[in-house]
C-alpha cells in the first residue's frame, strides 16, 4: 500500500455522526457535517450524512464543486462568507451562504435573481470570538435589507464560539443568542427557520441540562470526525477517535549518537541529546502535515521533523525500514495532511451511496438538479 495515507473508517464515521445525531435531535438540534477539515471528500461526506446530518457544510467553493462532481446533491452551506469575486459560483454550487456584508450579499442577490431557487442567507452575529459577524446592534437593519432583496432569503442567524477570540459557547451568551433571533423576528415580522448555533465547541452546551432555546442547527465536523470536544480536547462518551490514522513508513531505524558538533545545533535549532534508545526516520515532514499534531504511538516519543523527515525514538520492537508507523492526528494536522497532495486517502468500511447522500431539502430543487452542477 502507498504511504503515507490516510486510513478512514467510514463506519466510524458514521457512527460518530449517528450517536451526535442521537443525543441532539431530542433537544431540537439538528447536525450540519463540516466537511472542511476532509477537503470536501465525498465519501466521507456520504458517510456523515447517512448517519443522521441533515445538509454539509464548507468554507471553499473548490471542496463544494468535489461533493458536487461525485453527486452529491444535499443542501450545501458555505461557512466561510463568501469573497465578492466568487458571488456567481456560490449561488450555483450552494444553497446557503453565511454573510456578513451587504455589498457580498447584493451580489449574491443579482447573481441569484435569474435562477429557479433563491438563495438563503444566514446572517453571521458577532457574540465575542471576533471573528466573522455584524454586531447584534446592526443586525435588524441589515436583516430588513436582506427581505428586500430578491433572489435571496434571510434564512437565519448563525454564530461561531471558540475560534478565533476563543469566546466559548457558555449557557449564558447562547441564551442571549436565542433573544437575538427573537428580537430580529419581531423587526423583520419573520420566522427564521434556521439558527445555526456553532460548532463542536458547542457540544457541552448542546448536550447539557441548559433549555436549547431558538437554535436549531450546530455545525460539526471535530466531533464527527475525531470523537474529540475541541475546547477540553476530551474524548466525546461514545464516539471513536480513531477513524482516521495517519500511516508512514520507516526510511532509516537504528542507534545514533550525534558527532559532538552536530549536536551544538539541528536544523530546528534545538539541541538533541545523543540517545541510545531505537531512533527512527519517517517519510512525513512539515510540508505534509502539522506534526505537533500527530498524536505518537505509546513507548514513542517525537523528537523533530524538517520539510520531508520525521524522527522519532522508539521504546518499541525495532521497525525495519519498510515497516510502517500509525499515528492519530488533531484537528490541525488531520486538515493538513487531507490536503497534501503526497498522501493518498484510503478507504475503509466503504459501501454504495444511499439516498441519504441524495437527499434534497426543497422537492422542487430536486427535480433540477441534474442541470445545475
Ligand atoms: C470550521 C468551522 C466549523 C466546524 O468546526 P468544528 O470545530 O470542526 O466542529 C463550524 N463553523 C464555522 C464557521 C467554521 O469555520
Amino acid at each position: 500500500m502507498k504511504n503515507p495515507r490516510l486510513e478512514v473508517d467510514l463506519c466510524k464515521i458514521r457512527h460518530n455522526a449517528q450517536t451526535l445525531a442521537g443525543r441532539l435531535t431530542p433537544r431540537g438540534l439538528g447536525i450540519t457535517a463540516v466537511t472542511k477539515a476532509v477537503c470536501g471528500n465525498p465519501a466521507i461526506a456520504r458517510a456523515m450524512l447517512e448517519g443522521g446530518a441533515v445538509g454539509l457544510a464548507e468554507a471553499r467553493l473548490r471542496n463544494v464543486r468535489r461533493l458536487r462532481e461525485a453527486g452529491l446533491t444535499c443542501a450545501v452551506t458555505l461557512i466561510r462568507t463568501p469573497m465578492l469575486s466568487e458571488a456567481a459560483e456560490v449561488v450555483r454550487l450552494c444553497e446557503t451562504s453565511f454573510n456578513s456584508d451587504l455589498r457580498v450579499i447584493s451580489a449574491l442577490s443579482a447573481e441569484s435573481c435569474p435562477r429557479r431557487a433563491a438563495h438563503g442567507i444566514i446572517l453571521m452575529v458577532e457574540m465575542g470570538d471576533l471573528r466573522e459577524g455584524i454586531l447584534p446592534e446592526e443586525l435588524g437593519a441589515l436583516a430588513l435589507r436582506v427581505r428586500a432583496l430578491p433572489g435571496v432569503v434571510l434564512q437565519g442567524i448563525g454564530a461561531n464560539f471558540a475560534c478565533f477570540g476563543g469566546q466559548a459557547p457558555e449557557p449564558a451568551i447562547m441564551m442571549a443568542l436565542s433573544d437575538i433571533v427573537v428580537e430580529t423576528e419581531r423587526t423583520c415580522g419573520v420566522i427564521l427557520q434556521t439558527v445555526s448555533g456553532g460548532n463542536s465547541a458547542n457540544l457541552p452546551w448542546a448536550m447539557g441540562a441548559t433549555p436549547t432555546g431558538r437554535i436549531t442547527d450546530l455545525r460539526l465536523g471535530e466531533a464527527i470526525l475525531l470523537g474529540v470536544e475541541p475546547v477540553s480536547g476530551d474524548r466525546i462518551a461514545g464516539l471513536h477517535t480513531d477513524a482516521i490514522t495517519l500511516v508512514a513508513e520507516v526510511i532509516e531505524a537504528g542507534f545514533k549518537s550525534l558527532p559532538s558538533r552536530a549536536a551544538k545545533a539541528t536544523a530546528s535549532g534545538r539541541r538533541i541529546r545523543p540517545s541510545r534508545t531505537t531512533r527512527l526516520i519517517l517519510a512525513l515532514g512539515v510540508q505534509d502535515t502539522d506534526v505537533q499534531g500527530l498524536v505518537m504511538p505509546v513507548g514513542t516519543t517525537f523528537v523533530g521533523a524538517t520539510s520531508d523527515h520525521l524522527v522519532v525514538v522508539t521504546q518499541n520492537a525495532l521497525p525495519r525500514p519498510g515497516g510502517e508507523m500509525r499515528f492519530q492526528l488533531n484537528y490541525s494536522a488531520l486538515m493538513r495532511a487531507m490536503a497534501a497532495p503526497d498522501i493518498e486517502t484510503v478507504l475503509r468500511c466503504d459501501r454504495p451511496p444511499t439516498d441519504a447522500s441524495y437527499a434534497v431539502a426543497d422537492p422542487v430543487l430536486a427535480q433540477h438538479r441534474h442541470h445545475q452542477y
